[in-house]
């Protein structure tokens, strides 16, 4: 079968939501996937980050396929011999009282709005089902309809509703919003993105969120944050906050949480948060299970182990000053922003082309990236790049550009 065969079959028989660049993978091993002819390219997205440890990273598949042929799924109905290990370790890594395990990003959302919520009634003296939860416009937290009934992109609400309330949106990036709407005595939490990913790797102010933390104390108002992206090691530190010396209330982790070989996200926070939900209020039959259990502390002994997170830092410098000659040379090229291995090019459409032409051509000559909008380009390496791999990976991107000028 051909790529346009496996184009064909996906069209005809899955849903169509979800756009693909038209290429097939069918391998990965570090930084490069392969289509079904054979074609080798760069990966730049990284499934989103979630492949931050690379593709197949041996450590983190032998822990998945060892366990995988001993105790895969027990639900939490019983005790497993995995599940302690696993919320030990991650506990005492990332320095929290207590982890709840859950599979996907979303969930792992879900289950800090819910835990805030409990918390607000039980411990803040909100008066049952009036808590509010802040959060900022361009917000990306997943496709669930509560997790949509706050999102301010029409394409992921409308058409959804009825919305679930609760919600109040300031601007991101707005500390005097977000001190005004702190005023109200009902507000529980702040739920923020370290960095906008899907909105288009936005980067707030220096001092925003050490700012905005600052204020939620004040107000004891819990500090969420949502690090599915940015976290585990992708900006250049092990979470992002950290940029700002911030220890959110509530974490929330996803993606590079299995190195892309399996769902695994977790909530830490401290005990006076944790202990509000109970046994039977909340729960997943997979989050936990033995498998994920395992591949977890993989994952994030990989990236310690390999300094991934320095590696993003330091790379992630040279990834932005060689475009931001680009930036320099060429009007299309408007910008470039991030931190760490997690950038962002916009360009400025040119006869109509826009960052998905701009993509698309790039696969062509070597290296996948997605559009997020019509003219941002996101470009996420898998964090075991190294620096002569970036450089050949940029000659691909300044080449692809030259061709749109
Ligand atoms: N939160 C953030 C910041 C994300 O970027 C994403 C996915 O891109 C999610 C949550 C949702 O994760 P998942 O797709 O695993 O549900």
């Amino acid at each position: 079968m051909t790529s346009q065969d496996f184009i064909q079959k996906e069209d005809k028989f899955g849903a169509h939501n979800y756009h693909p660049l038209p290429v097939v993978l069918s391998r990965g091993e570090g930084i490069y996937v392969w289509d079904v002819e054979g074609k080798k390219y760069f990966d730049f997205l990284s499934a989103y980050s979630a492949v931050n440890q690379g593709h197949c990273h041996p450590k983190i598949v032998k822990a998945m396929v060892d366990q995988a042929n001993i105790l895969a799924l027990t639900s939490r109905a019983f005790y497993n011999d995995c599940l302690g290990e696993f919320e030990e370790y991650i506990t005492k890594y990332f320095g929290y009282d207590k982890v709840l395990p859950m599979n996907t990003g979303v969930e792992g959302d879900e289950t800090a709005l819910k835990l805030c919520r409990k918390w607000a009634y039980e411990k803040k003296g909100i008066p049952e089902n009036q808590a509010k939860i802040i959060v900022c416009e361009g917000n990306f937290h997943g496709r669930t309809i509560t997790i949509i009934s706050m999102s301010t992109d029409p394409d992921s609400y409308k058409g959804f509703g009825p919305y679930t309330p609760g919600f109040v949106i300031i601007p991101y990036n707005d500390i005097e919003a977000l001190r005004k709407k702190l005023e109200d005595s009902n507000i529980a939490g702040f739920l923020v993105e370290p960095i906008q990913g899907e909105a288009g790797v936005y980067v707030p102010a220096d001092g925003f969120l050490s700012a905005a933390y600052d204020l939620c104390k004040e107000k004891n108002v819990l500090f969420i944050a949502d690090e599915v992206q940015t976290g585990l090691a992708r900006t250049g530190k092990m979470i992002a906050c950290e940029h700002e010396n911030v220890r959110p209330d509530i974490l929330i982790l996803g993606k590079a949480l299995s190195g892309g070989m399996y769902p695994v996200s977790a909530v830490l926070a401290d005990d006076d948060i944790m202990l509000c939900i109970r046994p039977g209020e909340h729960g997943s039959t997979y989050g936990g299970n033995p498998v994920a259990a395992k591949v977890g502390i993989a994952a994030l002994e990989v990236l310690k182990e390999e300094k991934l997170a320095e590696n993003s830092e330091k790379l992630g410098k040279v990834f932005r000053a060689e475009i931001q000659k680009l930036v320099d040379q060429y009007e299309m090229v408007d910008l470039v922003r991030g931190k760490g291995l997690l950038n962002a090019i916009a360009i400025r459409p040119k006869q109509r082309k826009t960052a998905w032409d701009v993509c698309v051509a790039m696969k062509e000559n070597g290296l996948i990236a997605k559009p997020t909008h019509e003219h941002i380009i996101r470009f996420a390496p898998p964090l075991v790049i190294s620096e002569q791999q970036l450089m050949e990976a940029i000659k691909i991107i300044t080449k692809t550009m030259k061709q749109f000028i």
